[in-house]
């Protein structure tokens, strides 16, 4: 078995190291004896998301997401026809507000894709340090890091996790990123992945169901070291306090 991993503007979007998380994707793959292919997808390249199992696109700065604009309108329709058949996605920071509907800096609007029902304005105050979540989805609270100026209104989505400790989606609404079919779109950097194996897991299994079929399980990891990273940041910050 394998899978195709799109990574998505490595030009335009890669800020505190979220391409480790394509790595980490490979990696995990690789313990298992599984192979995943890695295509750069630069801005103006042409994309088959046929091909694609996995798409990861990482953070970027205000600059780097108005650029991406144009790229993003040629794009668009057959992103979310990938989206809306199954296709996972792992968008964060910059790339989750550009999967809605707009992003509001100052005086410039900046078209998003429209493919989550959701907007983010930005605010002066820049929300930015670490955060734990309880997500419905994983066993073990979800950690990382933030770093953005944007808020993001999620109205009816469904979000990833509700805040233990940190600001997320809004500052104070109490809950961080949004979860829609196999998509995760989410303000955690870190990169998100090597300290989240749960998160890996299930970006990878619904990959892999989607191509080879419902009955795929991924075998389990020791995951000794991506534990004690997570609990080491969860007693940090929650339960140590
Ligand atoms: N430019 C966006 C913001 O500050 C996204 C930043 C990021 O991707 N870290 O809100």
């Amino acid at each position: 078995m394998k899978v195709t991993i799109g990574h998505l503007y490595p030009d335009l979007f890669n800020l505190y190291g979220d391409s480790g998380n394509v790595q980490c994707l490979k990696q995990r793959m690789a313990w298992r004896g599984l192979e995943a292919e890695v295509c750069p997808l630069c801005a103006g390249d042409e994309i088959d998301f046929g091909k694609l199992d996995i798409v990861v696109w990482g953070g970027g700065s205000d600059k780097g997401q108005a650029l991406a604009v144009d790229y993003l309108a040629e794009i668009a329709a057959e992103f979310k026809d990938y989206v809306e058949d199954g296709g996972v996605v792992l968008a964060v920071c910059g790339a989750y507000q550009l999967l809605g509907k707009y992003y509001k800096a100052d005086e410039t609007m900046i078209e998003g894709l429209g493919i989550l029902d959701i907007h983010t304005e930005r605010c002066d105050e820049r929300l930015v340090g670490n955060v734990v979540l309880d997500s419905p989805l994983f066993r073990m609270p979800v950690v990382g890091f933030e770093n953005h100026a944007g808020r993001t209104i999620i109205g009816d989505c469904t979000p990833l996790g509700k805040v233990l400790y940190g600001r997320g989606n809004t500052g104070d609404g109490g809950y961080e990123g949004v979860v829609y079919r196999n998509v995760i779109a989410t303000y955690l950097h870190g990169p998100l992945l090597p300290k989240n194996p749960e998160v890996s897991d299930w970006l990878l299994e619904r990959a892999l169901k989607r191509r080879y079929g419902e009955d795929v399980r991924l075998t389990e990891l020791s995951d000794e070291a991506e534990l004690r990273a997570n609990r080491n940041m969860v007693e940090r910050l929650v339960t140590g306090l």
